[in-house]
C-alpha cells in the first residue's frame, strides 16, 4: 500500500482540496478512505452532515477539515464542543449554501436527496468542479443545472457507478454520437422474490442488497428500480441523450456498468468490481487513474455474466420514471418528490413496499405544474408534491 501510495504521489503538488457534502454517508465513507489512503493528492477541506454531529465530530479529528457544517442548527453547540478548535463550525441550511461557495478543487455533492440541490447549485454558481453521487438534484432540476454549469464552467463528473463507465466512454463517441445508451441495474435485494411475497418485505430486507452497501434511501430506490429511473433521467442531462436512446436490463453482477450500442450495432462497455472507490477515485483524480490497492475483476473467476429486461409487473416506479423523463419538465421533480415522502414512509413502516409505487402514481396524477424557470419555482413545487404525497399516505389504507 505505502509503495502505492509512493508511487501516486505527485511529488510537490499540494493535495487536492475536497468539499466532501454527506461526509456521513456511504458515499462520504468511500470518499474519505481514498482521502485517508492517498494524503498526499486529497485533502477533506470540508466536511458537512445533517444530525449525526458525533461522525462529524470524529471526522474533523481524523481528517482536521477547515470547515465543518451540520445541516440542523440544534447540533451546533455539541458540534463546536466536540470538534477540535481549528475547525470552523458552521450550522443550518443557509450555512451548507455559504459554504458550498468556500474555495475548493473540487466540491463532491454526496447529500442524499432533494437536500442536495441547493448546496451543488451554489457550488456550481462558485465553477466549483463538481463530483456528483447525488442523482436526485439532476431528476429535479437537471435543465437548470446543466445551464448553470455551462454557465459558471463548472466541470460536472458523475460518480454514479453506470454515469461514471458512460463517462469513460464517452471520448469514443467524439465522431460517432451513441445509437443507444444501457444502464445496468442489479435488481435490487428483492429481486429473487415471488411478486406475490413483495406486500410483505420489510426495510430491512428491501435494503440488504447483494452488491452494494449504500444508503436507505437509494438501496429502497434500488430494489423499487426506481434507482434506475432516476438514473436515466440524470444520464438523459449530463449526456444530453433524448428519452428513446435510454435503455435499462437488469445484470445481477452488477459488473458491466453501462454499454453504448453504436449506429452500426458495435457494443462498447465499460466493467469494474462493483466498488464505489473506483468512480470516486476516478472523478477525484481525473484525467488521471490510480493505482487503486482493490481486488482485480476476473472474469474467469466469474465466469458467466447475466443479462435480462426488466420485469414491468416487478418494477412499476421504472415505468413511472419513464414516463417523468418522457413527459419533461417539472415531471420528474414532482416524481421525485414523491418518491422521496414514500420510500421515507416505507422505511418508518407507515406503507408497505408495494404502497411506494401507486403513491407516486397518486401524486403524478393529481398535480401538474408548468416547468420551472427558476430554483425557488423548483422548491416551490417540490413542496406542494411532498405535502400531497405526505396528506396521501395519512389516509392510505396499506393493510
Ligand atoms: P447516506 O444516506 O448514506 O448519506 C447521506 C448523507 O447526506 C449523510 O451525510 C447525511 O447526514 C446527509 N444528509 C441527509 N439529509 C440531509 C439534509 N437534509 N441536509 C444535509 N445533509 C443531509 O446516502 P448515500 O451516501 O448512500 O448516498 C448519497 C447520494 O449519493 C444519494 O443521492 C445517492 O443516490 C447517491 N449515490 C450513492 C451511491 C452509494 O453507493 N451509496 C452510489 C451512487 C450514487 P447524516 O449522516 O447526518 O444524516
Amino acid at each position: 500500500m505505502i509503495a502505492i501510495k509512493k508511487q501516486n504521489a505527485a511529488k510537490n503538488i499540494a493535495p487536492k482540496s475536497i468539499a466532501l457534502f454527506g461526509a456521513t454517508g456511504t458515499i462520504g465513507d468511500n470518499a474519505l478512505s481514498l482521502i485517508s489512503d492517498y494524503p498526499h493528492l486529497f485533502r477533506a477541506s470540508l466536511l458537512t452532515a445533517q444530525e449525526n454531529w458525533q461522525k462529524l465530530a470524529r471526522l474533523c479529528h481524523q481528517f482536521h477539515p477547515d470547515v465543518a457544517v451540520i445541516a440542523n442548527p440544534a447540533h451546533y453547540a455539541t458540534l463546536k464542543e466536540a470538534a477540535p478548535a481549528t475547525t470552523r463550525i458552521m450550522a443550518g441550511e443557509d450555512a451548507l449554501n455559504e459554504a458550498a461557495a468556500l474555495p475548493c478543487d473540487a466540491h463532491l455533492s454526496a447529500i442524499v436527496g432533494f437536500a442536495a440541490l441547493a448546496p451543488t447549485f451554489a457550488a456550481i454558481q462558485a465553477g466549483h468542479t463538481i463530483i456528483l453521487a447525488n442523482k436526485e438534484c439532476l431528476v429535479a432540476a437537471g435543465a437548470l443545472l446543466m445551464e448553470a454549469v455551462a454557465t459558471h464552467h463548472a466541470p460536472l463528473i458523475p460518480v454514479d457507478s453506470e454515469h461514471s463507465g458512460l463517462f469513460q466512454l464517452w471520448a469514443t463517441t467524439q465522431h460517432n454520437p451513441p445509437a443507444t445508451v444501457t444502464l445496468t441495474a442489479s435488481g435490487g435485494a428483492l429481486r429473487d422474490w415471488e411478486i406475490t411475497r413483495l406486500h410483505d418485505a420489510t426495510p430491512a430486507e428491501a435494503i440488504a442488497h447483494p452488491n452494494w452497501r449504500m444508503g436507505a434511501k437509494i438501496s429502497v430506490d434500488s430494489a423499487t428500480l426506481m434507482n434506475k429511473g432516476l438514473e436515466l433521467i440524470e444520464a438523459q442531462h449530463v449526456f444530453s441523450l433524448a428519452p428513446t436512446q435510454l435503455d435499462v436490463l437488469i445484470h445481477p453482477e452488477s459488473l458491466v456498468h453501462c454499454f453504448i450500442t453504436f449506429a452500426d450495432g458495435a457494443q462498447l462497455a465499460q466493467l469494474s468490481i462493483a466498488d464505489m472507490r473506483l468512480p470516486i477515485a476516478h472523478a477525484l483524480y481525473y484525467p488521471h487513474r490510480l493505482a487503486l490497492n482493490l481486488p482485480p475483476l476476473s472474469l474467469a473467476t466469474v465466469g458467466a455474466l447475466h443479462f435480462s429486461a426488466p420485469d414491468s409487473a416487478r418494477y412499476p416506479c421504472l415505468r413511472l420514471a419513464h414516463h417523468a423523463m418522457q413527459t419533461g419538465g417539472a415531471t420528474p421533480l414532482i416524481l421525485n418528490a414523491a418518491n422521496e415522502i414514500a420510500v421515507e414512509a416505507f422505511l418508518q413502516q407507515r406503507i408497505r413496499f408495494t404502497d411506494i409505487a401507486p403513491l407516486i402514481e397518486e401524486t403524478l396524477a393529481i398535480f401538474t405544474a408548468p416547468s420551472p424557470q427558476t430554483l425557488d419555482e423548483v422548491h416551490e413545487i417540490n413542496h406542494t408534491a411532498r405535502e400531497l404525497t405526505l396528506k396521501r399516505i395519512a389516509t392510505w389504507n396499506h393493510s
